[in-house]
Formats: structure tokens, C-alpha cells, sequence
């Protein structure tokens, strides 16, 4: 399945939840989902009956869009989660949190995690002192990110130190905002993700 490159803001409606998908535009009055919250096209906007398999599948589809994970890609971070040791739920909501992209993008270098994926797939970071360029690479406690030394000194990274420094930053990365870096100190827990989810509804989908 290829990538879904159509408007951003039609997913949080296909949703029915703001997705923050835009970086600062999500947080504006420009947000398009605060004007029009109601569903995609022409009928869109009816009242519907949604039942349990529909419920399931909103919620995968609302997960998978926020993280910017294709279809088969989220199947098998499924299946690493099931193989987890612990409820397969939060070991899939983990490993999601653990991409590459969902780092840059919480150490606060990217407006957006499309906009974090891009960053990566052009190699501006290293991890542990290596070049790479794999959006979907799962970090671990003891990892260093940081922002190649050449793509630093571009006017773009520097405008980024001063944004980097106004994010709050998760608990289980260690932030350097100056040297545009980051040490993941722990592995990142159920409790450190604030997005609204229902990830039971995920396993009872997988589970049929
Ligand atoms: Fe969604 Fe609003 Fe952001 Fe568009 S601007 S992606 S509708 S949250």
C-alpha cells in the first residue's frame, strides 16, 4: 500500500480527532478540523451507526495515521508486540513511540512527524555517532541522536535549536537543545503518551 499523500487535515476528519499532523498550524485558529470536524465526502456529515468492528477499526486507522505508519508496517509492529512479554496494547503503543521519526519529532527538530520522517530520510543525524537514514529505526536506552555536524551549521538547524529548546521533551530522552541532541535514558511507558487512545480496541481488531 502506498503512502496516502492527499490533504492532512482530511484524515483528522476521516478520524473524527484532531491528528496534529501540521505542527503549529494544528495548534491555531487555522486548524481546519476546528471549523469542519465532520467526515470526508458527500455524506460525510449524516449520523451513523458505528458498530464494534467499525469502533476497532477507527481506532487502528486513527493510530496508525497519527504515528504515519502504513498498513502493513503497523501489522507487524503488531506482531513484535504480541511476541512482548507484557500487554500487546502498550508494547505496540511503545514501539511506535521508539521510531526514529517520533524521536526527532519529540526532541522538538520537526513541526510534524512527516515533516521528522523527511528529516531523517535526507541523513541529517547520526545515532550513536553513525550516519542514518531509516525512519522506522527503533531506538533504545543508550542511544544518542543528534543532528549531523554538518547539517548543524545550516541556517535551518540553527532556527531549530531555538524551536527544540521550547518543547517540552518526554522523561525517557535526556536533551541537549544547544548541541541538538538527545539520549534516550529509558524506554518510553505507556503513561508518557498524552494522545487519546483506546489501544484495547487495537488488539480486539488484530484478535478476530
Ligand atoms: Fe488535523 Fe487541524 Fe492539524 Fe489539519 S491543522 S492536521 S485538521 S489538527
Amino acid at each position: 500500500m502506498a503512502n496516502y499523500t492527499g490533504p492532512s487535515c482530511r484524515e483528522c476528519r476521516r478520524e473524527g480527532c484532531k491528528l496534529f499532523l501540521k505542527g503549529e498550524r494544528c495548534l491555531s485558529t487555522k486548524c481546519s478540523f476546528d471549523h469542519r470536524s465532520a467526515a470526508p465526502g458527500q455524506h460525510g456529515a449524516a449520523r451513523k451507526k458505528v458498530g464494534e468492528y467499525g469502533m476497532q477499526l477507527r481506532e487502528k486507522q486513527k493510530v496508525r495515521r497519527y504515528y504515519g505508519v502504513l498498513e502493513n508496517q503497523f501489522k507487524n509492529y503488531y506482531e513484535m508486540a504480541e511476541r512482548k512479554a507484557g500487554m500487546t496494547g502498550e508494547n505496540l503503543l511503545i514501539l511506535l513511540e521508539r521510531r526514529l521519526d517520533n524521536v526527532v519529532y519529540r526532541m522538538g527538530l520537526a513541526e510534524s512527524r512527516k515533516e521528522a520522517r523527511q528529516l531523517v530520510l535526507h541523513a541529517h543525524f547520526t545515532l550513536n555517532g553513525k550516519k542514518v537514514n531509516i525512519p522506522s529505526l527503533l531506538v533504545k536506552p543508550g542511544d544518542v541522536i543528534t543532528v549531523k555536524e554538518k547539517s548543524r551549521e545550516s541556517a535551518k538547524f540553527k532556527a531549530l535549536a531555538e524551536e527544540m529548546a521550547s518543547v517540552n521533551k518526554p522523561k525517557w530522552m535526556d536533551a541537549n537543545n544547544e548541541q541538538l541532541t538527545a539520549r534516550i535514558v529509558a524506554m518510553p511507558e505507556r503513561s508518557d503518551i498524552d494522545f487519546e487512545i483506546n489501544e484495547q480496541l487495537i488488539v480486539e481488531l488484530y484478535s478476530k
